[in-house]
This record gives structure tokens, sequence and C-alpha cells, in this order.
């Protein structure tokens, strides 16, 4: 009998098409051309992801002359407090420059001063890696790429689970987030590059949405690796980010490199050139906050350029958004503020375990950007790794004669998936459900932590759990799909949770700092905390891994 959804065959299938997941696709149509290469991508490609239109800079590449692959592994350990997989990062940096040059081959605008010269910032502990970059076009013209190369994106089509067969991952189901329709991929790889998890903490504007990194992400690719036998690893590195309040919108690197001032409350000066986020979160929660950004002191000119760059590359929204409070740069001031919590690889160091070819603990899954840990890659980690995903998952792919399936793992996600709507009637709406999850994780897993509050957490997660099954409402295909994001979110919350009770120090500044040990501890936890499934996706499991040196890669 002929299955009634429709099953799609390729070699490589991408979960995710933000920056990784774009660049992967562009990569394996040129690794080669002949191979089907497949996106499946919860919103639309074109503008999807953290590069919702473009972005101001490349974070790291060694340019040459100027910095080196060594010296990034200097710097982005001390950035990590030692928590770093070097392999990874050295490969990482290794390619960055490749690729500001390959961006730049596609008219990704890099300025040049008048020398010729790129502009290249310090906003690391050591050496100069973040070249300025101005493209508000940058996704459109990845994506414009995308398909040029004859990938089939499915836009409007969220994961929803990993398929396998034995221990090999061998496709995924998606679900049209609009009609709820099922489709099934079978593909000979997978890449995962679908974010970290943007809806975690809730902000202090108190909108679902009004996070810092793209909101559409929701721990999905964590889950489903997890879910699939992957190995993840740091969930305990509770990130929160200190830039515009009430918008979250970033500004620090274009507003401070290029002249403006930090202030605190008491208008005392601060850092310029490389402000920490550690010192400015550690200045507001010992009231002398909030920091602000002044420019009046600037010129025109600079004023422009900053302008310029604000409103049009990341985030043009802040054009409106200054407007409509009545902030002129050239007199007015910019109110700065921690934001929500949130989990993420590129920014932080929560991720899919991979090794330096984007290879994960299971056969044929591979994973790229914010999904996996390629610690602090941020953009130049999304596009590097992305790239080595898909040249890793194309040998793979070249490999295997076909892909198989196993439909009753297909029927069994069907079934479930329908009496979702048995709960039509139930009381609770899943936006006031979310709510309350994410209100929840900002009052305990939210660092300061401690045993008691994040004991808390866990048996809130619980119960949460079960509510989601008995009390929430599923009325459409927006709360069916609302309802999968939300069971992401509180599984995210369990393990975060629970690596965080089992790293028994302080760590990353706030980011995990503990109450009950409020010290590091390099003797006993200058180590991974990896999480597994266990026989059900609440019995996480947990282990310890050593950090692997250059020259030992293949440890996983
Ligand atoms: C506001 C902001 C500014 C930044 N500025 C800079 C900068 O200037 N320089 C720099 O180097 N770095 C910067 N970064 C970091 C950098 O942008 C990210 O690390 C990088 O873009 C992450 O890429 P990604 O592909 O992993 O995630 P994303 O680009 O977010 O892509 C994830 C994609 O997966 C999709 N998705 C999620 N779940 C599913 C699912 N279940 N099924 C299908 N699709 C799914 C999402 O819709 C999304 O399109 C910034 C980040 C933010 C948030």
């Amino acid at each position: 009998m002929r299955p009634d959804y429709p099953i799609i065959v390729c070699d490589v299938l991408i979960i995710g098409g933000g920056s990784a997941g774009a660049m992967a696709a562009i990569r394996a149509k040129e690794v080669d051309p002949n191979q089907k290469v497949v996106v499946f991508e919860k919103g639309d490609l074109k503008y999807s992801g953290c590069i919702a239109r473009g972005m101001d800079a490349l974070n790291i590449v060694a340019v040459p002359g100027i910095s080196t692959p060594e010296l990034y592994i200097e710097a982005n350990a001390l950035a990590c407090d030692g928590i770093m997989d070097e392999p990874v990062n050295y490969r990482m940096a290794q390619r960055s420059w490749q690729m500001l040059k390959k961006l730049e081959s596609w008219d990704v605008c890099f300025p040049l001063d008048e020398k010729g010269e790129y502009e290249v910032l310090q906003v690391h502990p050591k050496g100069r890696f973040c070249v300025t970059m101005k493209e508000p076009e940058l996704k459109a013209i990845l994506a414009q790429r995308v398909y040029d190369l004859g990938v089939r994106v499915i836009n409007r089509t969220m994961a929803v689970q990993l398929l396998k067969v034995g221990d090999q991952v061998s496709g995924a189901i998606g679900m049209n987030v609009r009609t709820g329709e099922i489709i099934v991929c079978k593909a000979k790889s997978v890449i995962l590059s679908s974010g970290g998890t943007a809806r975690f903490g809730l902000p202090n504007n108190g909108y679902l949405y009004g996070v810092y990194d793209f909101p559409g992400n929701t721990g999905d690719g964590y889950c489903l690796a997890y879910r699939a036998g992957a190995e993840l690893s740091g969930f305990e590195y509770t990130l929160i980010y200190y830039i515009i309040k009430d918008i979250n919108a970033p500004l620090l690197y274009i507003t401070l490199t290029r002249g403006a001032n930090l202030l605190n409350a008491f208008d005392d000066h601060r850092e310029k050139d490389h402000p920490s986020i550690k010192s400015m979160l550690q200045e507001h929660h010992e009231g002398r906050g909030p920091m602000r950004i002044i420019m009046s002191h600037l010129p025109e000119e600079k004023i422009r350029e900053i302008e310029d760059i604000l409103f049009t590359t990341e985030r043009p929204v802040q054009e409106r958004f200054f407007q409509g409070r009545n902030v002129d740069f050239r007199s007015g001031e910019i109110e700065l503020w921690p934001t929500e919590c949130f989990l993420c690889g590129g920014h932080g160091l929560t991720g899919v375990r991979v090794n330096e070819k984007a290879e994960t603990t299971v056969s044929g899954l591979y994973a790229a950007g914010d999904t996996s840990l390629v610690a602090r890659g941020h953009l130049s980690g999304a596009f590097v790794f992305g790239e080595i995903a898909a040249e890793s998952a194309s040998e793979f792919a070249a490999g295997i004669e076909s892909a198989e399936l196993e439909t009753e793992q297909i029927n069994k996600f069907i079934k479930t998936q329908e009496t979702r709507f048995d709960q039509s009637g139930n009381p609770v709406p899943i936006e006031e459900f979310e709510y309350k999850v994410r209100r929840i994780i900002n009052d305990y897993i939210v660092p300061p932590k401690n045993d008691y509050k994040l004991n808390h957490a866990l048996r809130w997660m619980d119960r949460f759990r079960k509510e989601l099954n008995e009390e929430v409402r599923v009325k459409d295909v927006h709360d069916l799909f609302k309802f999968y994001e939300i069971q992401n979110i509180i599984q995210c919350a369990t393990m975060s949770a629970l690596a965080s009770k089992e790293r028994k120090e302080s760590r990353w500044g706030l980011w995990h700092y503990r109450t009950d040990y409020q010290e590091p501890n390099n003797q006993d936890w200058l180590k991974h905390i990896v999480l597994t499934q266990g026989e059900v996706p609440e019995d996480v499991r947990i282990s310890h891994r050593e950090i692997v040196r250059l020259g030992n890669s293949k440890t996983l």
C-alpha cells in the first residue's frame, strides 16, 4: 500500500537553512553538482535564521600577516575558560581566510580603508580576528546561490524526527508548519544546522519572541540529535548578553569600536575597545547599571556611519525602535540591559559534539553552526563548519548505494501526531504554557545557580512534560507545531539543569555561577560534561570527556 505522505529521496538532507545550512547546501552542490540536496527550513530560507538580512562582521578570521590559527586557539581557549576542543577550532580558523575570500567573490562587502586594508578589530582576549563586513543582503545572496545551484528547499517545514536504520541516520520526518502535512525525506546523510535554543529564558520585555537570537530556534537540532543517540555538551553554559534594552538587538562592536563611550549609571567610563559582556553584567548586577552607550561627542560623519550599519544590516528594525523612543544618537543615550538566557554553540559552548570533520557520534549525522559545538565560532564557525559538514556528508553519501527507511518509525510518529488533536478541548492555551515554562527557566536555571534551584527546575520540567500532554490545548496546526517546539524547550531545560548540577564549580563568569560552589576548579572540572539519551528522552545520562588537544583529534 502506498503511504499517504510524500517521500522524497536525496543524498544529503540539511535541517535548517540559516547561515550554516545555506552554506552547507551550496558546498554540497559545489562538491558534486549531480547529487540531490534537500533543505528542510522551518521559516523561509531567504530571511530565516540569525542573519535575517546581513551582518556587520565576520567575527573570526585569521587574516594573514595579522593573526594565525595558532593564536586563535590561545585566544579562544581563554574566552572559553579552557573548555574548548582545539582541533575543531583550529580547523575553523585555518579555513576562515579562504571563507572571507569566497564571500568576497560573491560580492559580499568587506570594506577596505584608504590603504586597501580590511578593518580588523580586537574582540577576543588576544589578537585581532574580527573583520568588519557591511552586507545588508548577505542572506539573500546565500539564498540565491542555494536556489541557483538546484538545491531543493522545502520551506515552512519543521524537522520533527530523525529516521534511522540500525545505527545509521537515514532521513527525517518534516511537518509543514501551516498545513500540518507530513513529508518524509529519505537521505544517505543528514546535516543538522537548526541553530541553538533562542527561546529559552523569557526576555524582560515579556514577549515570547522578543529575543536576541532567531526566535524560530527552539533547540530542535539538539533534541533531534539527542533522540538519535548523539552526544551533546555545554548545556550548563547558560548565556546572557548585555545589549540594547527592550529590543535585545546588538550594537556593541559597531559603536564602541567607532569611538562611542560606555558609561555606567554613575557616569563612570568603562573599557571601550574590547567590552567584556561578563564585566558589564557584573557591573549591572552590582547595582551600577544600567550601562549606557553615548555618542554625542562623535563627529556627524561617524554617527552617520554607525547609523548606516545599525539601520541596514543585522536588525534594520532598530531605526524604527529608536525613532519610536525619540532617541537620537547625537543627543541621547542608548540604554543597555541583560538579555534573556539562551543556549547556543556559536556564541557559547552548547552543542552536538563534532570532530573537525563535523561528524557527530552517530553514523551519517553531521552538525554545523549553533547546533554544533564549535565553541564560540559565531558566523565564521557556521560558514566554515557548514562547508566541512557538506564535504563530509557528501563523501559519506557517495559511499552508500541507497538509503533505506523503516516505515514503522513514521507510522508511529503520525499516530501520536493525530492523537494530539484529542487535546483540542484542554484548558491551557499553548502560548500561556510557553510563557510559564520560560518564566520558570528564569527562576530556577538562569544564574546564579545552586542545587536547590536546579532541583526545583527539574521537578518543574517533569511536571511541564505531563501538563503539555494532559492540560495544554492543541486546537490547530499552529498549536501543534508550537507543541513540538515547547517539548524541545522543556527537554533543553532539563538537560541544562542536569548539566548545571553536575558541574560543581563556577565558570564563565555569571553564565555558570553557582552560589554553592563559587570558585572555578580546574583540577576536577577542566573537561566536558556530556549528555546522551538513556531509555527515554527524560532519562538523561551524564558522562565526562577530556578536552581534545591538537594532535589527538580522533577522540570524540
Ligand atoms: C543578532 C545577532 C547578531 C550576530 N552578529 C554576528 C556578527 O556580526 N558576526 C558574527 O561572526 N556572528 C554574529 N552572530 C552569530 C552568528 O550569526 C550565528 O552564530 C550564526 O549565524 C548561526 O548560524 P546557524 O546556521 O547555526 O543558525 P541560524 O542562522 O539561526 O539558522 C538556523 C535555521 O534553522 C531553522 N530551523 C530551526 N529549527 C528547525 C527545524 N526543526 N526544522 C527545520 N529548520 C529549523 C531556522 O528557521 C533557521 O533558519 C550574531 C547572532 C545574532 C543572533
